[in-house]
């Protein structure tokens, strides 16, 4: 249970003992005061009754004195008892109102009293009018005294009657009193006990909440410590636009000395964001703090922070604060300074610019010198194919091999010029792309059946793919020239065993995904695998005496591969063979993946 359940437990416990003990002390008090009326009537009634009695005799005795003496004097003794007794009566009457029996004995002896009164006055007249032997007659008949008689009876009934409900109603407040005595003692003996209990709680759950505070303070002076350090901005706005919060790199870079000045540093704005290298302010609805005002998580390049005259590039991300109702209630923002990282890329940027050109240059150079070599040597080649021809007969054997040795060599010039021409070609931008489209079926038949030719003795050459292949769309002068370099490659590496050209497909279709070139020779240690790409880079040197080349063909077939979107990698085991795979969809995919990034990164 929660310290504030007790504590409201304890008080509403003590709030309810104390309301049952005003509600019984004044229904004690009540009954009391009830009793103490009750008590006060019975005792009343007792009075009357002896003063009733009392009254009663003295009119019996005023009455028989006057028969006996015939003394007028005694008839006013008479007369006042008469009054005296009807006074009491009435008295009586009200006393016993509410008690039905006591009320019925009064009236019946206010009747006896009086008809008492009437039996003595008639026989005072008969005295008076018939003298002393008539009244002793009146006398002997006995109703005077039997009236007096019922008189006392009731009265001493009356009397006992009123005296015992009299100790009934002391008795009833005595037990009242101790009642009351015993749920006020009580109840405010234990409202004490829980106000006690509940104070203590009151005070313990006090202490607990100054430690928890002292705590706070300090993990919050430690998180500023934290934030401070931060070598970033970090600055924070409230749903209203308003600084709450920024760490002294911010404070810093925004140019304030504290949070207060930051609102005289950006009015109306939440930063001041510029465009980069542009004189316009960022506008509400590419502000990224702005964005975060309205939910949305942002991040932001090529912006400037701006106080004064200080421009710094910054990079900017700001998120959203939700309350615990899900609305916004800050906006946070972290910016660091990248006056670096734009130094560095604009340096980076020129020396690519710078290297490209260069790169350009060099194309364009050597397409120009190779088209100048070119024509020469296609004369050379001529002239030594029309001497080897030996048409008048003079050339001797030796002159012959030296013929021979100029058109090989001849050849080779050409077949390198050829090759640097092509590789400076693609590097300087110079080959244009023929998209067309392409069925891989037929081109690679008609390639292996090119190439038959150059298969040494006992190696297979042939195309192993499904058939109704989806065609694709490609250049195929250019794949062909990949194509025939690659199998070429393989033909002339492969001593015994097969070459294979085959098409894999995305999974589930016919269309086309990978083209593989594999052969079963001499392959190519792990360690050159990296360089072979490079131009005129060969596995090893003694393989290119023997097997000659210009190590240009690779070279190429990768540069026209990356324009046709495509990539072409190797693998392979010394003396088991190589592959070399063009990967067709490798642009598709690449653009596929950048897509889902993207949307991942929004
Ligand atoms: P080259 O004109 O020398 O063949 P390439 O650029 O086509 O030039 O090949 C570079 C080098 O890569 C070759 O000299 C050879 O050492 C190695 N190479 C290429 N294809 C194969 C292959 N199928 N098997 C073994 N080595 C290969």
């Amino acid at each position: 249970m929660t310290a504030a359940r007790r504590i409201a437990i304890g008080f509403g416990v003590a709030l309810l003992l104390v309301s049952i003990i005003g509600i019984t002390s004044l229904a004690s008090v009540t009954s009391l005061s009830r009793t103490t009326e009750a008590v006060r009537r019975s005792t009343d009634m007792v009075m009357s009754l002896s003063e009733l009695e009392r009254h009663m005799t003295e009119l019996e005795s005023a009455a028989r004195t006057f028969v006996i003496t015939g003394d007028i004097a005694y008839e006013a003794p008479f007369n006042f008892a008469t009054a005296g007794t009807e006074k009491v009566l009435d008295d009586l009457i009200e006393n016993a109102s509410g008690d039905e029996a006591q009320t019925a004995i009064a009236l019946e002896l206010r009747r006896l009293a009086r008809s008492k009164n009437r039996v003595s006055s008639e026989l005072m007249d008969i005295r008076r009018l018939q003298g002393m032997e008539a009244a002793a007659a009146f006398v002997r008949l006995g109703t005077g005294k039997a009236v007096m008689d019922t008189i006392r009876m009731r009265t001493a009934e009356m009397k006992q009657h009123a005296v015992t409900l009299q100790a009934a109603e002391r008795a009833e407040a005595a037990i009242n009193a101790r009642r009351t005595e015993l749920i006020t003692g009580g109840g405010a003996a234990l409202a004490f006990l829980l106000l006690t209990i509940a104070g203590i709680t009151v005070a313990r759950e006090f202490a607990v909440r100054r430690r928890a505070e002292t705590a706070m303070r300090e993990s919050q002076a430690q998180l500023s410590q934290f934030l401070d350090s931060l070598p970033i901005g970090a600055f924070v706005i409230d749903a209203h636009g308003r600084p709450s919060f920024a760490n002294t790199t911010a404070l810093t870079m925004l140019g304030a000395g504290t949070i207060d000045d930051l609102d005289i540093v950006t009015p109306g704005m939440t930063i001041p964001l510029w465009r980069d290298g542009q004189n316009t302010a960022v506008d509400a609805a590419d502000d990224p703090m702005r964005a975060a005002l309205r939910g949305l998580a942002a991040r932001r390049e090529g912006l400037e922070l701006r106080t004064g005259e200080t421009h710094i590039p910054i990079e900017i991300s700001a998120a959203p604060v939700f309350d615990s109702n899900g609305n916004v209630a800050y906006a946070i923002a972290a910016f660091s300074d990248i006056t670096e990282r734009v130094r560095a890329r604009q340096a980076l940027q020129d020396a690519t610019r710078a290297a490209e050109d260069s790169n350009r240059a060099k194309s364009d150079f050597l397409a120009r010198m190779s088209h100048e070599l070119r024509t020469p040597l296609n004369s050379v080649i001529g002239f030594a194919n029309i001497l080897l021809k030996n048409k008048g007969g003079r050339l001797g054997e030796q002159e012959i091999s030296y013929l021979q040795r100029v058109l090989d060599n001849g050849k080779h010039l050409l077949l390198l010029i050829n090759d640097i021409l092509d590789l400076s070609k693609v590097e300087a931008g110079k080959v244009q792309v023929e998209w067309e489209t392409v069925a891989l079926q037929p081109l690679l038949q008609d390639i292996v059946h090119q190439l038959e030719t150059q298969a040494r003795n006992g190696v297979r050459l042939a195309v192993e793919m499904k058939t109704g292949l989806v065609p694709i769309t490609s250049d195929s002068a250019r794949l062909r020239q990949i194509l025939i370099n690659l199998v070429g490659n393989a033909l002339k590496f492969t001593e015994a065993g097969s070459v294979v050209v085959s098409v894999d497909t995305v999974p589930g279709t016919r269309r086309p995904s990978i083209i593989r070139v594999s052969d079963t020779g001499i392959g190519i240690p792990a360690e050159r695998l990296g360089s072979i790409f490079e131009a005129f880079e060969q596995a090893d040197r003694s393989t290119a005496r023997q097997y000659g080349g210009t190590g240009l063909g690779l070279p190429i077939s990768r540069a026209l591969c990356e324009l046709l979107g495509y990539t072409l990698t190797v693998s392979s085991d010394v003396g088991v063979g190589t592959q070399f795979c063009i990967d067709l969809l490798a642009d598709v995919n690449k653009a596929r993946t950048e897509e889902t990034n993207e949307t991942a990164d929004a």
